[in-house]
């Protein structure tokens, strides 16, 4: 079976989409998730951005083990040296160098002739040739080049030696049609492309990008890049469970398969909309809420009768759990332990203390703990930033017909606690009112977006804010029975992040990066 190579690059690509801005410890762990999913190549950030861009990359090539690491590099030498730096410790290290081909690129962006670009091309990959020995070039804007020109370009990088030549659908401008094409033209003009492999690159501003990609394997694309959930700039990339369900399920119309374990894509896409602080729309293909719900009457009594009636895909594929044994507050310890390491959390003894203790808390607050309650509770505490502030009381008196007042108090670094009183327009501006003249950072609340994590009126509340100061923007996100907690846990959460981001210099401007 021809196998299709998944170039994963929710930490570049994805990482772009506004609003989101994930920390070093948070890379980590989507990097290491998506080894468990089984990606070939992790694309894990562009080390020249930024001096904590580099880093994170290097974390990430020191963390993940079984998966080809890979940076982003314009076409010249300070951003090489700056992905050799960042890839010094990866197992098995790529780098990916990229230039805009196109016309409109070449005239206004780079103003460039066709024999300059190809000139500056091949000097980087030959500087890059000294230090690595796989290369991935991209031609940025491919889709949009002429394709005699494209041709050449690609022969130019086939004859260098890259292992990869990427066609990128910078703008998402192409159909399904017009981009297989483009493959099938590569193939049939390039000597010597054989021995290297294709890969398609798209992003989904028409609605196209697993079309696109899809397209492409049926025209001889080895490697097909994307991010999970799709998240991306404007509308995003190719959504990677996509094609791996397409090719999953469809196997008998593409004949080509990933190998990715996928069992793990409804944990993968879980995570990154938690870390990202994306949620992912109940519609969306595969791992949406809604994606294996048969609501209609008619659909239910098919799904009794036979379950394919309706259903092409069954949710455990994906990982998606159909029994839904609930934990309530008699369950003991071992029931616990035994219920997380079924969802795939294994825990040492003192985080498992800690968790249970939570679970307890939980418990005695809501009648029946779901899976997605005790996710919501352990992933929470996935990701450890340094708490300068902590949640410690709220007060609060409401009325509809008169001004809602909330007295909130917190706990500092040092273990000081600031106790302080605000009147607001709602609940929740009255306790974010009196959190900001506790916390004494300016900050900007960009976006409140609040939902519940399982159904019944005894459901969690999960709150997530966007928030910004300066240069710097966060996600924060908290869960509690009851909202209002929820959001103002939320709100320190965004605060504490904006500290530690603002303290670790990470709130480098990208503006005016274009990338491919
Ligand atoms: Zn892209």
């Amino acid at each position: 079976m021809r196998k299709i190579y998944i170039f994963d690059t929710t930490l570049r690509d994805g990482e772009q989409s506004p609003g989101v801005n994930l920390n070093t410890d948070e890379k980590i762990k989507i990097g290491l998730q998506l080894e468990r999913l089984g990606v070939d190549r992790i694309e894990a950030g562009f080390p020249a951005a930024s001096s904590g861009d580099l880093a994170s990359v290097n974390a990430v090539a020191k963390a993940v083990r079984n998966a080809t690491i890979v940076g982003l590099s314009r076409s010249r030498e300070q951003d090489i040296d700056a992905v050799r730096e960042a890839l010094k410790d990866a197992e098995d290290p790529c780098i990916h160098i990229f230039l805009a081909t196109s016309p409109i690129h070449r005239k206004y962006k780079l103003r460039m002739d066709k024999q300059q670009v190809l000139d500056n091309a091949e000097a980087a990959i030959r500087y890059a040739k000294k230090y690595f020995s796989k290369i991935e070039f991209s031609a940025e804007d491919a889709a949009r080049t002429e394709i005699e020109f494209l041709t050449e370009v690609t022969q130019m990088a086939v004859d260098n030696g890259v292992s990869v030549v990427n066609i990128p659908d910078t703008v998402g401008y192409k159909t399904p049609s017009e981009f297989g094409e483009i493959f099938k033209t590569l193939k049939a003009n390039v000597q010597g492309i054989d021995n290297i492999q294709l890969s398609a690159h798209c992003h989904d501003d028409l609605g196209m990008a697993t079309a696109n990609a899809l397209a492409a394997i049926l025209n001889g694309a080895d490697q097909i890049e994307g991010t999970i959930n799709g998240i991306g700039e404007r509308a995003g990339n190719t959504s990677l469970e996509e094609v791996a369900m397409a090719l999953e399920t469809r196997n008998d119309f593409y004949k080509a398969k990933t190998t990715l374990n996928l069992k793990e894509i409804a944990r993968t896409s879980r995570l990154v909309s938690k870390l990202t602080g994306m949620p992912v729309p109940g519609n969306k293909a595969i791992v949406g809420a809604n994606a294996f719900a048969h609501e209609s009457g008619i659909h239910q009594d098919g799904m009794l009768k036979e379950k394919s009636t309706y259903e092409i895909m069954s949710p455990g594929t994906i990982g998606l759990r159909e029994s839904k044994l609930v934990l309530g507050k008699h369950s003991g310890r071992h029931a616990f332990r035994e219920k997380l390491i079924d969802l795939g959390y294994e825990m040492e003894t003192e985080q498992l203390n800690v968790a249970f203790k939570k679970f307890k808390d939980l418990a005695d607050r809501k009648k029946t703990v779901t899976d997605d309650d005790l996710l919501a509770m352990v992933e929470d505490k996935l990701v450890q930033i340094p708490e300068v502030f902590q949640l410690d009381k709220i007060q609060l008196t409401y009325g509809n017909q008169s001004t809602p007042e909330a007295t909130v108090s917190i706990i500092s670094k040092q273990g000081k606690t600031l106790e302080g009183t605000s009147e607001g327009n709602g609940s929740v501006d009255a306790i974010y009112k009196a959190l900001d003249t506790l916390t004494d950072e300016k900050v900007e609340l960009v976006d409140y977006a609040i939902k519940s994590v399982s159904q019944g009126k005894d459901a969690l509340g999960e709150v997530h804010v966007v928030m910004r100061q300066q240069q710097i923007t966060v996600t924060g996100r908290g869960v509690s029975t009851d909202i209002l907690e929820a959001s103002a846990l939320a709100y320190l959460n965004a605060v504490n992040r904006v500290i530690d981001k603002r303290e670790k210099g990470h709130g480098g401007s990208r503006d005016n990066m274009s990338l491919v």
